[in-house]
């Protein structure tokens, strides 16, 4: 019986659970076409372009480890993004998001009759919605219509690339539906959990940050120490067996003691499995899943007349664009445009406008281009466009969820050879898709003899 794993899908999901594998002295293979999953950065004439992720944070401890073993590259280092402020585009103009309570009294972002709602939310009675409520229920339930279609509403659109209606509560906001539950407040529990967190502060998270030659550099780094194990295939097929598990690509097929299933359930859907519960499996894969565009666009300084200050601009559906988000490159982090040269990456699509990241380069640049245009003075076009589009990235926890998730741990429970990993499973973020990625190695790894 082969003791070798196969992880399927190099994301930051499946990079971890390769590398915690490798580390427990396990013999594993990795399978992905293209390694990095949204992780990925491309450099070229002096840019670097985020074409997914461009920061990432963790609170878990084992991957807070993971990271800072791997951190060691003296060419390049962890940085913190310049500022952490967001804008809104409201009624066409970018408005700050409010960061701190002296901020909020004077935010032109909510009228004095939102900023009154949003205060009494303390006194406001807990009537927790249950499993099922959807982000702008919960929101507006809490802290109001306009703080739900006004912070709320973009956040999550530009987060998920999905609608705020249908996205479950529970799922994006765990924490936020617990501390209504267990205290009767959410502002209450998150000021209590913020001073016990800095009260906790140089523990094993790790802050929001990239690096300084990109967000790749997880992806360089894993690879550099497993190279010899990387096979750059799409996998077509995976049969359990009782002994093994048989993983099939192009023209070729190998046989393996267990495999970590890492890629989108949108991914699934493209991998013949066989050998478990096939009306399970169904349930996993058919997730619903946004396609967004990447859009990076490169401007003269001085055709930029009034550049974002802070780090992303995000758009809300009020405003009925195709645009989810706007980050800002420079705004962030330093040296990401040649010199006299502005960077920003827009983010199009989702559910709002689920076909519009199949449009071509040429349109996606004019749409994003003229939506921004009044916000940011772009007086001339990009000097430089980079498009990457991403379908099927973005998995929607919706209704129906939890019974999904409940299918993905029956499959494991019937399937000892078998683990998933991935963002859709524990989280929508780097961070929450890498402790998956190690709940999965530590699963399999602790079943099977290194
Ligand atoms: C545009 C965008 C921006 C984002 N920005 C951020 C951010 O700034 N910070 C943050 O924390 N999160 C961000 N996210 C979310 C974050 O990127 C995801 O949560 C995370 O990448 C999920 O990791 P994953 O490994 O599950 O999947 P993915 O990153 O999607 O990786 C899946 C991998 O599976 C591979 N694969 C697919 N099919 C097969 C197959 N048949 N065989 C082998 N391999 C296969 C793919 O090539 C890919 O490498 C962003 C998401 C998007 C779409």
């Amino acid at each position: 019986m082969s003791r070798r794993i196969a992880v399927v899908g190099g994301g930051p999901a499946g990079l971890a659970t390769w590398q915690r594998l490798r580390d427990t002295g396990h013999e594993v293979q990795l399978f992905d076409p293209e390694p990095g999953g949204l992780m990925r950065t491309i450099r070229h004439d002096g840019w670097i372009i985020e074409a997914g992720a461009h920061t990432m944070a963790t609170t878990d401890a084992g991957v807070g480890a993971m990271l800072r073993a791997l951190d060691t590259d003296p060419e390049e280092s962890s940085v913190a993004p310049r500022t952490r402020g967001r804008q809104v585009l409201l009624h066409g103009r970018p408005t700050p998001v409010p960061l701190s309570p002296g901020e909020l009294v004077a935010s032109p972002l909510l009228s004095m009759r939102g900023r009154l709602r949003l205060l009494r939310e303390p006194f406001i009675s807990a009537k927790p919605g249950g499993d099922d409520e959807s982000v702008q229920d919960f929101a507006r339930r809490r802290f109001g219509h306009e703080v739900a279609a006004r912070i709320i509403d973009p956040i999550v659109g530009s987060s998920t690339g999905g609608d705020p209606r249908q996205l479950l509560a529970r799922v994006l906001f765990p924490q936020h539906v617990q501390f209504e539950a267990a205290g009767g407040s959410v502002l209450r529990g998150a000021m209590r959990a913020g001073m016990q967190a800095r009260r906790r502060k140089g523990g094993s998270s790790m802050p929001l940050s990239s690096h300084t030659n990109g967000i790749d550099w997880f992806v360089r780094a894993v690879l550099r120490q497993g190279n010899g194990s990387v096979c750059r295939e799409a996998v077509t097929g995976i049969t359990f067996s009782d002994v093994d598990v048989t993983v099939q690509w192009g023209d070729g097929s190998e046989r393996f003691g267990g495999v970590v299933l890492a890629v989108p359930p949108a991914a699934m859907r493209a991998i013949r499995v066989v050998g478990v519960d096939a009306g399970q499996f169904e349930k996993v894969a058919t997730m619903p899943c946004a396609s967004v565009a990447s859009v990076s666009l490169g401007y003269r300084r001085e055709h930029v007349t009034r550049p974002l200050t802070g780090g992303s601009l995000l758009v809300p559906s009020s405003e009925h664009l195709p645009l989810l988000a706007t980050f800002s490159a420079d705004a962030m982090f330093p040296g990401r445009a040649p010199e006299g040269h502005l960077l920003i990456t827009s983010i199009v699509g989702g559910v709002r406008h689920p076909d519009a990241f199949r449009d071509d380069d040429r349109t996606l640049t004019q749409q994003v281009h003229a939506a921004l245009a009044g916000a940011m003075g772009l007086v001339a076009p990009p000097a430089m466009v980079h498009v990457t589009r991403w379908e099927g990235a973005m998995p929607q926890p919706v209704a129906g969820h939890f019974v999904r998730l409940a299918a993905a741990d029956a499959l494991e429970a019937g399937a000892p050879r078998l683990a998933f990993a991935g963002g859709w499973r524990g989280g929508m973020s780097i961070g929450e898709a890498m402790a998956s990625g190690l709940r999965a190695a530590n699963r399999l790894g602790g079943t099977m003899p290194a």
